[in-house]
């Protein structure tokens, strides 16, 4: 608790004694304590890649005695944190248009299909590179929808990609796009880590990360999700989840099909 004294006012606006204000700053202080953390996490993310970049970049012009299986994995890494800086750059610019309250979206009538291979082109290498077993079902015939697709895509990255994160190699995610009267639902599962019951709640809350020593070696921001949220919110949507520690989650991202028509 915090006091705080403030002057108190009489009818001509003079001060003419003092108001003792309490007020709990709980929230306050853990909101403070996450932010921190979040600079110090953001610092380290940013650090990291351009570290090892320089690194490898350094190695490749100056050595000339590696041979070119070793420059090809070279350039492999490079590329790889190269995409790192750039999708955590991308979470900070929206993150920050979130925080400002000025995130918009655009929706355009959208070929489900095209989103979907998007999805898919921007997670697969990260699937394989982890050896999960990456299944997709999807239904036949696909309705188009009205959304913003990047925004969308983006979020749907968000979910695929801690899926990715919190499931230890060799386990299996699976994408399932359902429609259903006028809903189009969009489901993640894996079958990773879980999430702590008292802890889920809170998941969707701007710099969440669970206090499970397992998220704290893996690269994180805490915003993620938060950010898809945001983005089902602002379609009139929502997303559930459902999670059992060590067994796996399922995320499950569900937007009202506003101009559904049938392909
Ligand atoms: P982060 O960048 O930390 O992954 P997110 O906002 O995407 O941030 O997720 C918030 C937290 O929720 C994560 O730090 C992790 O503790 C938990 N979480 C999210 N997705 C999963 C998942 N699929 N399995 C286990 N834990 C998850």
């Amino acid at each position: 608790f915090r006091w705080s004294r403030r002057p108190r006012l009489d009818q001509h606006c003079e001060p003419n004694g003092h108001v003792w204000l309490i007020r709990d700053i709980t929230q306050q202080k853990l909101a403070e304590k996450m932010r921190e953390e979040f600079v110090s996490m953001a610092t380290h993310e940013l650090r990291t890649p351009l570290a090892n970049i320089n690194a490898y970049a350094e190695t490749l012009t100056m050595a000339d005695d590696i041979d070119i299986e070793q420059q090809k994995e070279f350039y492999n890494i490079i590329q790889s944190e190269a995409t790192r800086l750039a999708r955590f750059v991308d979470e900070l610019l929206d993150i920050s248009r979130m925080e400002a309250g000025s995130m918009s979206i655009n929706c355009r009538i959208t070929e489900l299909d095209r989103l979907l291979k998007e999805i898919c082109d921007k997670i697969q290498p990260e699937m394989n590179r982890k050896e999960l077993d990456f299944s997709i079902e999807i239904p036949p015939k696909l309705p188009q929808i009205e959304v913003d697709k990047d925004a969308i895509v983006a979020a749907l990255v968000n979910l695929l990609g801690n899926a990715v994160k919190y499931t230890p190699e060799g386990g299996n995610v699976c994408f399932t796009v359902l429609v259903e009267d006028n809903e189009i639902q969009f489901k993640v599962q894996d079958s990773g880590i879980g999430i702590a019951e008292e802890e889920l709640p809170h998941v969707f809350e701007k710099f969440f990360r669970s206090d499970d020593g397992r998220v704290r070696g893996v690269n994180g921001s805490g915003l993620g999700l938060a950010f898809s949220h945001e983005v089902a919110r602002l379609h009139q949507g929502r997303i559930d989840v459902s999670s059992e520690l060590n067994q796996g989650s399922t995320f499950s991202l569900v937007l009202p099909l506003k101009i559904g028509v049938e392909a």
